[in-house]
């Protein structure tokens, strides 16, 4: 068997920092109403493209049970501040979106606390910073067999400028459909990173 890679001790102070850090960002979250699970609804519903904002996407994304997300999802929606829509790709499923009243809460989200310190920390250049994660996260989620529902402008089935269509211009080569602006910064349950 190949031996295991020593650990730089750094490595394990970075692992206990970003704990920390959770613990942080999660104790700011008794705020607007909302508890920790339905705070992280609410941003994955604002974050998520048309195609990945169903009950089960976000099972996934949050690493739960359906039956979890299920009474998580029906309490925001009692408070107006998502609902339920028919879905147009699956007559037997539904998707949900923040309303008005929910993008209005999520300009007070207390996770912009923690991105402020980061812009601080970073000196507003938190790119290098963000991608390390990135690469971070994909380890885990590797690990896990999770999925990486990444931002949809880094999959390797985006085509800048490949549509003609009025909803264009981009393009999405797994589900052939046209992709705006805004679509290529959201993040995709289908999303598979393109080769670094
Ligand atoms: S290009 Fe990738 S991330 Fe974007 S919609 Fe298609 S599958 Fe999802």
């Amino acid at each position: 068997m190949k031996p295991k890679a020593a650990i730089e001790p750094v490595a394990t102070e970075a692992a206990h920092l970003v704990d920390r850090l959770e613990r942080l960002a999660r104790a700011g979250e008794q705020s607007g109403g909302l508890n920790p699970a339905q705070w992280d609804a609410l941003r994955y519903l604002a974050r998520a493209n048309r195609f990945s904002r169903t009950p089960a996407a976000l099972a996934e994304y949050l690493a739960t049970t359906r039956g979890t997300v299920s009474r998580t999802l029906a309490s925001l929606e009692e408070k107006g501040l998502i609902a339920r829509l028919a879905s147009d790709r699956d007559g037997r499923s539904v998707d949900f979106d923040t309303t008005k009243a929910g993008r209005a809460l999520l300009a007070e989200d207390p996770l912009a606390q923690i991105a402020a310190d980061i812009a601080q920390a970073t000196q507003n250049d938190a790119r290098l910073f963000a991608d390390l994660l990135q690469r971070v996260l994909r380890a885990a989620l590797a690990r896990n067999q999770g999925r990486a529902f990444g931002i949809c402008r880094t999959c390797r089935h985006f085509r800048r400028d490949a549509a003609n269509g009025a909803q264009g211009p981009h393009h999405c080569g797994l589900l052939d459909v046209p992709l705006s602006d805004a679509d290529s910064a959201r993040i995709c349950a289908e999303q598979s990173p393109a080769a670094a």
